[in-house]
């Protein structure tokens, strides 16, 4: 087993402890072990991040756009190796595993474009003889705070801005998804950059991560992960009065109209609740289906979901993988308790796959006869479960999506382009589907949510250059 340490100020350094990484699909799989950064090797990281972001930010454009696009080109050849690594140790199938690697190798190359792009303005005085420009500016240095669902997409799609846009970055990944951290690193550990404009630290989110966002050497943090540590980074950053964007959790709803194409909708309802063993933020976890059509889409949606294939995330024909932990797996057995606890029927799955112990197995799983009030609809479950709820209309369907506290991503299947649009209007989602599924994002466009899903300004697209940039305006005399 290969002992891996932590990239800080341009060195590859151990840590004070380790863990050890294990395969979700097979327990006795240990992936390798993993240095833990202590709270000096962070302020070193800080410290370097500091010269080495002016560094980066007088490079030429042209430097700084090759060293994205390498990273990029580099992701995406490696798609096979770096995604089987990735599947093996979160437990997604191996496609999603690949596709994960290579788009993130994708954002990489987005960024590499935007680095060219014409930013700034003038502006005329009100003054005679003053001229105006207003420019963009690095913010400084950047802390990635990432989950564990997405451990490679979700770093990419922050690290590749943060450097594009000329600053240092801290990265401070999951502990459940260590090797695809020190994947990316290497990758990026290779490039022509400044020594220490980019630190990896890994180490428990509430010792490592608490220490790097309540570090007043931290100019700007950008968050993925749950509502609850939100919140907490939230408290470090408004004390120290840090920029802060972050992606939280979310309870997504798909609806699904009396003139549905039926097969379409339990495909995009099974897709989206079960990909990436329902660990995403995407997850249709409720399905508002229009009574008319009730009984004949949950009959198909049921046949759909009983015929999942779920094994060993590694295994050519699996659907489904295992839940990436046993904390996970036990909360997950503990939803579908209380869900049958509050009257909701569950009609299939939800159980630990007794045949295959050796991972975190268990059957994807539908609920219906429930309702909008019930603690598995409104709270994030993150697990193979959903929740059909029945409507009598289009109206009360819209109301059932945004009654809730989140407000990420919702959908709509149906044939009537009127009742598209008006959803479009009338959701109260940052993303919003028609036809499609509510997991599956460009990487070109923002992306974010409402409520409590979403703090701050956007990530993804050129709206990312709103958290990773300051403005300056100069005022000169002509
Ligand atoms: P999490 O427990 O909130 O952890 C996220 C990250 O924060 C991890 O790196 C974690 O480190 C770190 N952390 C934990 N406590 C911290 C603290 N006090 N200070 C600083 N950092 C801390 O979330 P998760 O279980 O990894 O991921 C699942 C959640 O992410 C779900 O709620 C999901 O909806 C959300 N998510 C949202 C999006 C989106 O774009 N909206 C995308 C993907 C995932 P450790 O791993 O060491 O605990």
């Amino acid at each position: 087993m290969t002992h891996h340490h932590n990239f800080i100020a341009g060195h590859w350094m151990d840590g004070e402890s380790a863990i050890t990484n294990i395969n979700p699909s097979d327990l006795s799989d240990e992936i390798g072990t993993y240095a833990q950064a202590s709270s000096a090797q962070l302020n070193q990281a800080l410290e370097q991040a500091k010269i080495a972001q002016i560094q980066w930010a007088g490079y030429a454009l042209e430097r700084k756009q090759t060293v994205l696009h390498n990273i990029g080109q580099a992701l995406m050849a490696r798609a096979e190796e770096l995604g089987t690594l990735l599947s093996r140790e979160e437990g997604k199938p191996l496609a999603e595993g690949k596709g994960e690697v290579y788009r993130a190798g994708q954002f990489f190359t987005y960024y590499a474009a935007e680095v060219l792009r014409q930013l700034g303005q003038n502006a005329d005085s009100v003054r005679a003889g003053v001229d105006i420009d207003i420019r963009r500016e690095p913010i400084g240095t950047v802390a990635v705070i990432s989950p564990w669902n997405f451990p490679t997409a979700t770093a990419a799609w922050k690290i590749a801005p943060a450097l594009a846009f000329g600053n240092a970055v801290v990265w401070k990944p999951a502990n459940l998804t260590p090797a695809s951290a020190v994947a990316l690193t290497d990758i990026i550990a290779q490039q022509d950059i400044p020594a220490g404009l980019f630190s990896l630290v890994m180490g428990a989110g509430r010792e490592i991560g608490q220490a790097l966002v309540e570090s007043p050497m931290v100019d700007a943090i950008t968050f993925t992960g749950s509502v609850d540590v939100g919140r907490q980074i939230a408290q470090s950053a408004i004390g120290n009065l840090t920029k802060l964007q972050m992606e939280m959790g979310s309870k997504n709803a798909l609806v699904v109209m009396d003139d549905a194409d039926v097969d379409l909708a339990v495909s995009l309802a099974v897709g989206g609740a079960f990909g990436g063993t329902g660990q995403k933020c995407t997850a249709s976890s409720r399905l508002v289906v229009h009574r008319a059509i009730h009984d004949e889409f949950v009959d198909k949606l049921v046949k759909a979901t009983t015929a999942m294939r779920v094994g060993h995330a590694l295994a050519a024909d699996t659907q489904m993988g295992p839940v990436v932990s046993d904390t996970q797996l036990q909360q997950n057995l503990n939803y579908v308790k209380t869900g049958q606890a509050e009257g909701a029927t569950l009609l299939c799955g939800g159980e630990r796959v007794e045949r295959n112990t050796d991972g975190y197995y268990m059957t994807p799983g539908v609920f219906v006869d429930t309702n909008n009030q019930m603690q598995i609809n409104r709270e994030e479950l993150f697990a193979p479960l959903t929740a059909v709820i029945a409507v009598a209309d289009y109206e009360q369907a819209l109301a059932t999506v945004n009654d809730t506290r989140f407000g990420l991503t919702s959908g709509i299947v149906t044939q009537r382009l009127s009742v598209a649009h008006d959803f479009r209007r009338r959701a109260q989602t940052g993303v919003v589907t028609i036809n499609l599924p509510t997991a599956g994002t460009d990487y070109h466009v923002p992306f974010g949510g409402r409520g409590d899903s979403s703090y701050g300004s956007r990530e993804q697209g050129q709206q990312a250059i709103e958290f990773y940039t300051q403005m300056k305006t100069t005022y000169m005399a002509s």
